[in-house]
């Protein structure tokens, strides 16, 4: 399916007409124009796979030029792009409807399912519908002391996708963009870069090239972040294999400031990835001494993990992420609350391609066709941070963790029937839906009824066994 044909079906008009007005003076695409793309990530690469799709299908000859300084066939940090590398459900469909299928090389694992781990015990919640869609990949090539891999990163596929498009790979390191009267002039630190009708950034949110926009004075303000925590342990394919299968381990713990962390299997690697408020050593120390951690690994203790770092991950949409013949997208400008980022780069990056293309690259035309998809998504965040605030809630109460236990565990039990806490539970952990369809869905009748019943069990057990444990 080509992209016209997904959802511009009418704005081959709007394309021509941009043209047009370009021959007015005003600011639009023209054949010969140059388009910088400053970071080769998931944001940049798609952006430029959907533009210069687009001008194909428009018949406009255009230039991308992609400046990344990663390769992403190197093993170690010099090819990693810090991420826990579960590409979402609807992301895979979502790619495949626009042609793009993920190739078994570039996945490390399908994952079938999540494996829910409390204090109170540990459940399995198998794909609703039984689909084995999720995907666990590399982002570069694995770290320095991992086995070579037959596999390519996703960063690499994208990468490959828009430059087999046509995009050129320019393997530099931006330092900074300045305003020319008709352009933007891309600087690289050995004074190379050159001069561009629009600059689109996408270097995401681990970077110092943030810093250096400020200078160019165009309200922009770079989005809220916090530190994560990742590393990698080299457990060998076959303790992968017997001890997590091709479950993803996540963790509901009573730790302050820890919103999420998951446990990957990929191939002879497992990555952990903390997300929370105030992540740090001793944080991150406490959450790998918890039992419930320790018992995923072999006989029961942590091993040493081959690399780790810090992170950090984007928790609030930036400020006005555009202006005339500038874009910022993927995590400089709004991504999904700690889930899918990925998702959110696919977003913002076909967003912006499209107005690129059908309206223009005046601020103007970003506004009014860019900045709803960043609001939509911004808005859905909102809901999020509400979720999570219950979740909260759910990791601090003991009978409020056996609650959820239990009817999930009572659901999975059942061969037919509605699955409404694991359906929630499921959405939340994988980002595969939107947090608004999450919370609806939680305000089903039957879901509060069985809910509500199981807290109540839930607390009579608690009364019973308060005494002899003097638990919360
Ligand atoms: C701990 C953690 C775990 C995560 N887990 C997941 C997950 O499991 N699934 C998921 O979907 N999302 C996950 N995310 C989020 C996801 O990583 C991001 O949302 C996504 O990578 C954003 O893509 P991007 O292209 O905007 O930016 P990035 O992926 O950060 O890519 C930016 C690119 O720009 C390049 N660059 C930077 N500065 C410059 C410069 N000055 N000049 C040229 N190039 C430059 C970088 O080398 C990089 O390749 C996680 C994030 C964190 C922190």
């Amino acid at each position: 399916m080509s992209i016209l044909d997904a959802d511009d079906g009418g704005d081959l008009a709007g394309a021509l007409a941009a043209l047009q007005s370009d021959e007015e003076g005003e600011l639009s695409l023209h054949d010969g124009s140059r388009v910088a793309v400053i970071g080769g990530g998931p944001a940049g690469s798609l952006f430029s796979y959907f533009l210069l799709q687009m001008a194909e299908n428009v018949g406009l000859e255009i230039e991308i030029n992609i400046f990344e300084p990663r390769h992403f066939t190197h093993r170690g940090a010099a090819g990693c792009n810090h991420c826990g590398g579960v590409v979402s459900e609807s992301l895979v469909q979502t790619l495949a409807a626009e042609g793009v299928n993920l190739p078994p090389k570039v996945v490390q694992r399908g994952i079938e399912c999540y494996a829910l781990n409390q204090d109170v015990g540990t459940v399995e919640i198998a794909t609703p519908l039984n689909e084995k869609r999720i995907a666990a990949v590399y982002r570069g090539n694995g770290p320095r002391q991992s086995e070579p891999l037959e596999f390519i990163g996703f960063d690499r596929y994208v990468q490959d996708l828009a430059e087999q498009k046509g995009a050129r790979i320019v393997r530099k390191l931006v330092s900074g963009l300045q305003r020319l009267g008709g352009g933007i002039r891309v600087l690289c630190p050995d004074g190379s870069g050159g001069d561009f009708d629009l600059a689109v950034v996408a270097t995401g949110v681990n970077s110092h090239f943030l810093e250096g926009v400020d200078g160019l004075e165009i309200g922009y303000s770079g989005p809220e972040t916090r530190k994560a925590f990742l590393c990698e342990f080299p457990l060998g394919r076959k303790e992968i294999e017997n001890r997590l299968g091709a479950a993803l381990q996540i963790f509901l713990l009573d730790m302050p400031g820890l919103k999420f962390a998951g446990l990957i299997p990929k191939g002879d690697l497992a990555t952990m990835c903390v997300i929370g408020e105030n992540i740090d050593e001793q944080l991150i120390e406490a959450f790998l001494e918890a039992p419930e951690v320790k018992r995923c690994f072999p006989d029961g203790s942590v091993p040493p993990h081959i690399c780790h770092c810090f992170p950090r991950v984007n928790t609030r949409s930036a400020v006005k992420p555009f202006a005339d013949r500038i874009v910022m997208i993927g995590d400089t400008g709004t991504t999904r609350l700690y889930k899918d980022g990925i998702g959110g780069a696919y977003r913002t990056a076909k967003a912006a391609a499209r107005t690129v293309m059908f309206s223009g690259i005046s601020e103007d035309d970003f506004r009014q066709h860019y900045w709803p998809t960043c609001e939509k998504i911004e808005s859905d965040n909102n809901i999020g941070r509400f979720l999570f605030a219950v979740t909260r809630q759910v990791q601090k109460w003991r009978f409020l963790r056996r609650a959820v236990l239990n009817m999930t565990a009572a659901e999975q039990r059942r061969a037919t029937g509605p699955r409404r806490m694991s359906s929630v539970l499921w959405d939340v952990f994988t980002g595969s839906a939107p947090y608004k369809e999450v919370l609806l869905n939680t305000f089903h009748p039957a879901y509060v009824a069985t809910l509500t019943w199981h807290i109540m069990l839930s607390l009579v057990i608690g009364v019973f066994s308060f005494g002899s444990r003097g638990q919360r």
